[in-house]
């Protein structure tokens, strides 16, 4: 598997490729996704994007640089860690993924609970943006990670 910096790296030059291609359709009006994007939308799915990358990585479920960034709130994703064995379920792209973003939005929730916000005045569009952003980064890095695997056996 790639270290942590390839994994940076790959993930962040993937996303300005993507940002160029979203902001050309946007722009030239080309698809009819068009109409659902706006810069607002596209700056939150950056965004969220960039965090998964930095922080939700799949690599969670081992002692990583992601999981060890959360610093004293690493213990929030230590039941993750505990759960999935390294390349496991976490590194599959579908279960992965949900399982992550299902952990996230457990904390999250409570913390809006905590802070008493009203979950349901959060727009769906805002949500639709940051879980395809964070859905988006982790599937980047499961197709980095078999890529390179499947290189280095070649090689
Ligand atoms: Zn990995």
């Amino acid at each position: 598997m790639p270290e942590v910096k390839t994994h940076d790296r790959i993930n962040t030059a993937v996303l300005l490729a993507l940002m160029s291609g979203l902001y050309y359709i946007m722009w030239k009006e080309i698809a009819p996704v068009a109409e659902y994007l706006d810069i607002y939308m596209l700056l939150v799915f950056a965004l969220a994007y960039l965090f998964a990358t930095f922080y939700l990585s799949p690599d969670l479920d081992i002692n990583s640089k992601p999981y060890k960034r959360w610093g004293i709130l690493k213990f929030l994703w230590w039941p993750y860690k505990v759960i999935f064995k390294h390349r496991g379920f976490s590194h599959n792209p579908i279960i992965g993924p949900l399982t992550i973003v299902l952990n996230l939005a457990i904390i999250v929730a409570a913390l809006l609970l905590l802070g008493g916000i009203d979950l349901h005045s959060i727009p769906s569009s805002f949500i639709v943006a940051v879980t395809a952003g964070m859905v988006l980064s982790m599937e980047v890095h499961i197709i980095s990670d078999n890529v390179v695997s499947k290189m280095k056996r070649i090689f």
